[in-house]
């Protein structure tokens, strides 16, 4: 086992530092504001220093560049109000920093792709249906995406699933064109069609 401490964990008073120590912790993670980096949300956190920590926000940005001791951030002077707090925490239980903060992780909604898809699927001998999923992912409201549907092709289309609408006759290859019309957004690119369908 390797006893080298790594330079940064070394306890004691180092050159150029001024003592107490205080460490800001960020408004958007929650975490001490060099852990910010290894938030999956890093833009969010760079936003709320830009905003609240300015000084901060420029020492971070320098320090990407790498001075290495990134370290203790307490010498900016925003930081005040929350470096008391942080002092008792790291003595009594040095193993926690705030982990909350990196068990954050985005909605799913966010990760999803946004795509809209279409398919054609056979209901009995004769009739068949249109699926079209996807639509949420564009925040478009369901409800009325379905009763739009409804009305331009004057047939039943109905909201069947969490992302889903059902509109009942064959209507795909119209929706190529009406879609993009009725919601800008989507460009025809973002919309797959996926054939025909078992259901
Ligand atoms: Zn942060």
């Amino acid at each position: 086992m390797a006893t080298e401490v790594p330079e940064r964990l070394v306890i004691g008073p180092k050159e150029g530092v001024t003592y107490p120590l205080t460490v800001t912790y960020c408004g958007n993670c929650s975490m001490p504001l060099e852990y910010c980096e290894y938030y999956p949300d890093y833009e969010k956190c760079k936003q709320w220093l830009e905003k609240n920590l300015p000084a901060e926000f420029e020492r971070m940005k320098m320090g990407a560049a790498g001075t290495g001791d990134g370290g203790a951030s307490g010498t900016g002077p925003a930081s005040n109000a929350t470096g008391e707090a942080a002092d008792g925490d790291e003595t009594k239980k040095p193993q926690k920093r705030g982990g909350k903060g990196i068990m954050k992780t985005k909605k799913a909604k966010d990760d999803t792709p946004k795509k809209v898809c279409l398919s054609r699927s056979a209901r009995g001998k004769r009739k068949s249906v249109t699926v079209v999923t996807g639509l949420a992912t564009f925040d478009i409201d369901l409800k009325l995406a379905a009763k739009f549907f409804g009305t331009k092709f004057a047939c039943g289309s109905s909201v069947t699933g969490d992302d889903e609408i059902v509109i009942q006759g064959d209507v795909k290859d119209e929706l190529f064109d009406i879609i993009p019309e009725k919601w800008p957004e989507i460009d025809e690119d973002f919309i797959d069609d996926l054939g025909d369908q078992k259901r």
